[in-house]
């Protein structure tokens, strides 16, 4: 740009007033604000000393690590729970699930601050199937168990969202390491009555314990007959008031129902029990239960031989989800199933011969 150069539409006669200059550079003489440098990252023995000091800061840090999905984060959580496992396994771990509505959360904070008062350490976790599809939790939306979290001695994380039912699965198993290796001597896990979620829980705890309404039949509460067989015992909820007696009634038949069915539990059958979590009527009798199956199922060897089988089962169940992650994901196979679907819908080719075609592509013709 020219120095005081006056436009063409500027009046003949007029000033400077229309001219345009270059204005000299403006150069500041403060010295660049320093970058605030990101918080230290914590290392491998800042995890694995926190958690083990049963510092609860750090183990919250090291379950948002286990929940992270970042390839790096897998890498360093799987250095930590090497260096943590072997301080875990030393808890009860107890499922507790039933339909919406029936008193879970009251539940968990009555058996909790129960628990808390009694000199155990309670860790609360959550598998939320919703989280899965909205990306959000159900769970973690509503404020629950106010005076369980104020306890020193419990420690409440909700449910980790996204990522498949299986990746869910795993962040659970791995914050259950990390709450034992913190030494909490409870973990309760939570999950609501729909989906899958039922059968994931069980496949991580010992004991499962189904919690319903009184009166109408489990179909009517939305609970499917294969969950009252995975259950070791069934508590019927608000049982006070003009209720007791409907709800004594419906154990009365639970009761009776469940000897037809095959136990979840080898040695152990399972009990229906009443309680009311609001008035904290029932905790005690619920935990003395608990009690007696764990100590039947220590005695027979049960308890050992479940958890080793639900340690196989999920190196097992993380190959699967692997081998199907890669198959799917693979280009060929995209391509090659995309041309199959077609020809599966147009009646040239069947379901089976598409599935063979696909599985020699991938694996190789064997
Ligand atoms: P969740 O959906 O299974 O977690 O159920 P909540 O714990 O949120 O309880 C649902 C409703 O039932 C709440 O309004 C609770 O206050 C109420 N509730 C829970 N337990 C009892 C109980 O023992 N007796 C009565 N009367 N109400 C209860």
């Amino acid at each position: 740009m020219k120095k005081n150069k006056k436009p063409e539409w500027a009046p003949e006669n007029s000033g400077s007033e229309y001219a345009s200059s270059v204005m000299p550079a403006v150069y500041s003489t403060e010295k660049p604000k320093k970058q605030i440098h990101k918080r230290r990252q914590l290392t491998v023995d800042d995890y694995t000393n926190g958690v083990l000091e049963s510092n609860t800061v750090v183990l919250s840090k090291a379950i948002t690590l286990i929940e992270s999905n970042n390839i790096k984060h897998i890498e360093l959580t799987q250095e930590v729970l090497k260096r943590i496992l072997p301080y875990s396994g030393n808890s009860i771990r107890i499922g507790i699930t039933g339909p919406p509505g029936a008193g879970k959360s009251t539940f968990i904070e009555a058996l909790g601050l129960y628990l808390c008062r009694n000199g155990f350490k309670v860790a609360v976790l959550a598998v939320d199937p919703s989280s899965i599809v909205s990306g959000g939790s159900i769970l973690g939306d509503k404020t629950r168990m106010e005076f369980l979290s104020r306890e020193n001695n419990a420690f409440i994380r909700p449910s980790p969202s996204g990522g498949t039912l299986g990746g869910v699965a795993r962040k659970t198993r791995e914050s259950i390491i990390a709450c034992e290796a913190a030494g909490y001597d409870v973990i309760l896990i939570e999950t609501i009555g729909v989906g899958q979620s039922e059968i994931t829980v069980r496949s991580m705890v010992d004991l499962f314990l189904l919690l319903l309404l009184p009166g109408s039949g489990d179909e009517l509460q939305g609970i499917k007959k294969g969950v009252v067989e995975m259950s070791d015992l069934i508590v019927i909820n608000k049982a006070e008031g003009n209720n007791k007696d409907r709800a004594n009634i419906t154990r009365v038949s639970y009761n009776s129902a469940i000897k037809l069915l095959t136990s979840a539990t080898e040695g152990w059958k399972p009990k229906a029990l009443t309680c009311s979590a609001l008035h904290n009527e029932g905790i005690e009798n619920v935990w003395s239960n608990v009690n007696e199956f764990m100590e039947l199922t220590k005695n027979s060897g049960i308890f050992k031989k479940r958890r080793n089988e639900q340690l196989l089962n999920w190196v097992k169940s993380m190959v699967e989800e692997e081998v199907y992650r890669r198959f799917f994901e693979n280009d060929e196979i995209k391509k090659l199933k995309q041309k199959l679907d077609l020809s599966v819908l147009s009646g040239e080719t069947t379901p089976t011969q598409a599935v063979r075609s696909l599985i020699n592509k991938y694996f190789g013709d064997k």
